[in-house]
């Protein structure tokens, strides 16, 4: 798997991210055994596309991956809030950059895997909580960061609300048609940055 790893890294880097902490990370980080072990044998974990994890949900294609991990410029020591744990990949990858990561997941039996995975990974700064991501997760607020990986049909103002001053948030916004938006919160109030176009799934409304 270290080849195929190498070979998805240097992919990586060819469609435009050069970040080397990026890379290196998503060089470390074991991407085939976040994919559900009866999923695994029937997909290329490090191929260039989206992989399935069960539940109508995917793990984003490498290259997203990093993309919005080079956005928001992780330092060691961060914190971090992830909504959209899915298999815990993404988390995975903030948490070998030194993040401490908070990840929501509506999905009890994605979260229950991605707990699993991150912990036999030995990633024990990441935290997982089964619920629904609209509301954050206030008792460990604010945030350096936040990464949405599902898309609403607006930026969710609980998830403005725990960024830091100073601190930034990336998600895909938009019903058909999304776009990345990078969201900076400052002294003086949000700065939105419109960036790349993509497809994500729904950001789901939570039952109450
Ligand atoms: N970051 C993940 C991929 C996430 S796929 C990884 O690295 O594997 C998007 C995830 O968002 C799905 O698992 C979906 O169940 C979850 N999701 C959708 N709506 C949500 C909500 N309101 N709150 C929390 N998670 C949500």
């Amino acid at each position: 798997m270290h080849a195929q790893r190498s070979a998805m890294v240097a992919d990586i880097r060819r469609q435009g991210v050069k970040d080397e902490r990026v890379l290196k990370a998503m060089g470390m980080v074991r991407r085939h055994l976040f994919i559900p072990e009866k999923i695994r044998g029937r997909v290329d974990p490090y191929g260039d596309h989206p992989c399935p994890i069960g539940h109508g949900q995917t793990i984003s294609q490498p290259f997203i991956v990093a993309y919005m991990t080079k956005r928001i410029e992780v330092d060691p020591g961060m914190r971090i809030l992830e909504i959209g744990t899915g298999s815990g990949y993404q988390a995975a990858v903030l948490a070998e950059l030194g993040a401490d990561v908070y990840s929501i997941e509506i999905v009890p039996e994605l979260a229950d895997h991605a707990r699993a995975a991150l912990a036999s990974e030995g990633y024990d700064s990441v935290k997982v909580k089964t619920g629904d991501g609209y509301k954050g997760w206030p008792e460990h607020a604010p945030f350096d960061a936040i990464i949405v990986t599902c898309a609403p049909a607006k930026i969710p103002d609980a998830l403005k609300t725990q960024l830091k001053d100073g601190g930034r948030m990336i998600l895909p916004v938009g019903t058909g048609i999304q776009q990345l938006v990078v969201l900076e919160k400052t002294a003086e109030g949000f700065r939105e940055i419109p960036d790349l176009y993509v497809r994500f799934v729904p950001m789901v409304r939570g039952a109450d």
